[in-house]
């Protein structure tokens, strides 16, 4: 078991006593729709340690442009998608601050700080800008690319998080936050605490191409946002075990897209649909067909929920003005820190 494992389970047991003043930051860019692997990978963290921690959520739009530079136009559109995902999944906005980032300018601040005191070859190790630099080079990345792991521990940092629930591709970055605020703190003054990655038990959801995980632009997700027969059409169209044909062929579970989902959203079926699958008890149709029922049952009060803030629109800013207005209170008492840490306060009495 992880470290970061043993945490998550010692926060979902009753055995620890949790502190309400921890803090939680995670958040999405907002590049469209949230999909299951989404779900999996943190949102369904983050709608239970919202009962137990004190848990902003970002809308990282300025790291959305880190990518998306040139059609800003959807941003507005997506910001609000991603917040009524969010709101839909059962994050509570009178136990949550959901916010957008690009409007505590505060955090831009801190970024500017931070990324003083980071070298850029540290930026050139990260995994994310390695992998790009690989495939493309350095020549059309831009500074905002490359300087993105330093915003991310801007985010993390400016309400001073203990943990951030993230998926497993995001543990570079709270290392290379975590080597940011203990290199701030020892040079100025202990200002930050040192974040947490907390994994989900779920990391890693297969698209339904089976291929690779589910992702939006590989055209492989399941919405939260779908509709049942989207669901169920999605689902028929999954891959499955290649060498089934007959709907009698003992089938293998380990490498069907189908049973994974049942792993993931059907975990009372699962061991039962694994031994019939193997047996050739069940056949490829009826098993997408009780996926797609444990499915739709799942998203059912996600789309109850999200019909409010259809029919009034309004609300979501609502709850997003408020969100971010809290943040910048926050965030606003952590720069002062900040500033006379760094000896920048010349003017303050
Ligand atoms: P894009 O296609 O634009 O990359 P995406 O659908 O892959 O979008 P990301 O924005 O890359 O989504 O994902 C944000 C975060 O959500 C990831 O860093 C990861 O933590 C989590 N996540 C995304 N997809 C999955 C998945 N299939 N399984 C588990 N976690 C996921
Ligand atoms: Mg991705």
């Amino acid at each position: 078991m992880t470290r970061s494992q043993a945490l998550l389970n010692q926060i979902k047991g009753d055995n620890l006593m949790t502190d309400s003043r921890q803090r939680i930051l995670t958040g999405d860019r907002p590049t469209g729709k949230l999909h299951l692997g989404h779900y999996v990978g943190s949102l369904k963290n983050r709608v239970e340690l919202q009962n137990k921690y004190d848990t902003f959520l970002i809308i990282a739009d300025v790291q959305a442009l880190t990518t998306n530079f040139e059609s800003p136009e959807q941003l507005s559109q997506d910001v609000r998608q991603v917040a009524r995902d969010y709101l839909a999944a059962g994050i509570d906005p009178e136990k949550a601050t959901i916010f957008v980032q690009s409007m505590v300018p505060e955090i831009a601040e801190l970024t500017v700080f931070f990324s003083m005191i980071v070298t850029v070859n540290q930026l050139r190790h990260n995994p994310t800008i390695k992998a790009e630099s690989e495939q493309y080079g350095y020549k059309e990345m831009t500074y905002g690319f490359l300087g993105y792991p330093i915003s991310q521990a801007a985010d993390i940092s400016f309400c001073k998080a203990n943990l951030v629930p993230v998926g497993e591709d995001q543990i570079p970055h709270i290392e290379q936050t975590r080597k940011i605020v203990r290199k701030f703190n020892n040079m100025y003054d202990q200002v930050f605490p040192e974040p947490e990655a907390l994994i989900s038990d779920f990391p890693r959801l297969m698209g339904l191409d089976g291929k690779a995980k589910m992702s939006k632009s590989l055209n492989n997700a399941i919405y939260l946002s779908d509709t049942e027969k989207e669901v169920n059409q999605k689902i028929m169209q999954a891959k499955t075990d290649p060498a089934r044909i007959h709907k009698d062929d003992p089938g293998h579970p380990e490498v069907c897209t189908v049973f994974h989902y049942h792993q993931a959203f059907n975990t009372d079926e699962s061991d039962e649909i694994e031994a019939d699958c193997r047996a050739g008890r069940i056949g490829c149709v009826a098993c997408k067909k009780r996926l797609g029922k444990k499915l739709n049952l799942f998203l059912d009060p996600m789309r109850e929920r999200r019909i409010k803030y259809i029919e009034n629109p309004a609300l979501i800013d609502e709850i997003l003005m408020r969100g971010t207005e809290k943040a910048r209170k926050v965030a606003g008492e952590t720069l002062s820190q900040v500033r006379a840490a760094m000896k920048l306060d010349y003017f303050s009495a």
